[in-house]
């Protein structure tokens, strides 16, 4: 007997759309999912494994629902003056989205995001029953302010996507322009900034609006910067009352116990952790002279990775580094492709394979 997707009582809105699915291959060079190249040390494997056979010996009980000692870590590490009250944490920044769709959004209400941006927004979006807005972003993948305004004027969504630095163009969004998108959305406005730590100077972060805006959410993760993405922690910044708001819709004790000692001694290691940070924002800004001097199109990155182009079948070329054992991304407009920032071998490997596809070399 032949059952499908189709024979099941799925929702009429999901019938046909598509899960996330960036590719997981086994090749030497991966460069598709902005992760950070270097792993922890044994050092520091040696302390989480510690924390987490610790963690171990009260595995009968629940772990703490309000995960105290890690937003108060979380609360530290922002600084801004930021309090524990106004921290969330939960198992990556996705599920801090979805809490936060769960809450805000729903069925007959509107979340509007500036597209290109992250592909999970629109997918958690919908995955909760809002109607999802994409708003065009400028040719230099800018968020066009006075379009965003009119959008917001129309639209009067609950919620407001920033991501700031955009994933999958590098953008980082000027604070005024955050800040009047903040002064005329009648709703939440979601700062994602997943790669906040990778900004050029100059940037600053959305966490300075929060005192004077109760309904900005600054929405940060560890799975970039602090290089963490297995173990699954995200968090936000907000005013307390929004908070609140999530702890209506989260699930009891979502964050296990192993997940908050690690990423409580993750924080405690902060400095070696974010370490790499500067050689990676290096090695990013080496990787784009180094592309425009080339001849490729490249937009400004202040993220760790390099959004590129044009090309006229970017899946050729996407297959051709693949063939040399390059995983990068097909994603973004068309015609262009992303490659994550890695280690500085990986990143000669992904540049030799590029002269090679691109038949430059
Ligand atoms: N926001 C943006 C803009 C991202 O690019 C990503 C990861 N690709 C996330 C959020 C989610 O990351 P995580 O769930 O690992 O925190």
């Amino acid at each position: 007997m032949s059952f499908t997707l189709n024979d099941l009582p799925l929702r009429d809105d999901l019938r046909g759309s598509s899960p996330y699915g960036a590719p997981q291959l086994d090749v030497p060079v991966v460069l598709n999912t902005n992760e950070n190249p270097h792993a922890p040390s044994p050092e520091l494997a040696k302390a989480l494994a510690d924390a987490v056979s610790d963690a171990a010996l009260t595995l009968n009980r629940y772990p703490d629902r309000d995960a105290l000692a890690l937003r108060g870590a979380l609360a530290d590490y922002l600084g801004h003056g930021v309090t524990t009250d106004q921290v969330w944490a939960a198992n990556g920044s996705n599920e801090i989205l979805q809490q936060i769709l769960q809450a805000f959004g729903g069925p007959g209400r509107v979340a509007l995001g500036f597209e290109p941006s992250y592909s999970m927004h629109p997918i958690i979006t919908r995955g909760t029953n809002t109607e999802w807005v994409a708003v065009p972003r400028g040719d230099d993948f800018a968020v066009d302010t006075d379009a965003a305004l009119a959008a917001i004027a129309e639209h009067r969504p609950s919620v407001v996507f920033l991501t700031s630095p955009n994933n999958p163009t590098g953008t980082a969004l000027d604070l005024d322009d955050v800040r009047r998108i903040a002064e005329a959305a009648p709703g939440v406005v979601v700062v994602d900034e997943a790669y906040a730590e990778f900004r050029r100077e100059g940037t600053p972060s959305a966490l300075t609006l929060l005192e004077e805006h109760p309904r900005v959410i600054v929405s940060r993760t560890m799975s970039k910067a602090f290089a963490l993405a297995g173990a699954r922690v995200g968090y936000l910044a907000a005013h307390p009352a929004v908070v609140e708001a999530l702890q209506l819709v989260r699930l009891p004790y979502h964050l296990s116990a192993v997940t908050q000692a690690v990423a409580v001694t993750a924080l405690s290691h902060a400095d070696e952790l974010l370490s790499t940070v500067a050689d990676l924002r290096a090695e990013r800004d080496g990787l784009v002279d180094w592309l425009r001097g080339e001849g490729f199109s490249v937009a400004d990155s202040d993220a760790n990775f390099v959004m590129f182009g044009l090309f006229e079948d970017r899946n050729r070329v996407w297959r051709a580094l693949l063939e040399q054992q390059v995983l990068i991304r097909e994603t973004g407009p068309d015609g262009w492709l992303r490659v994550t920032v890695g280690t500085a071998q990986e990143t000669a490997a992904f540049r030799a394979a590029l002269l090679r596809a691109t038949g430059r070399r």
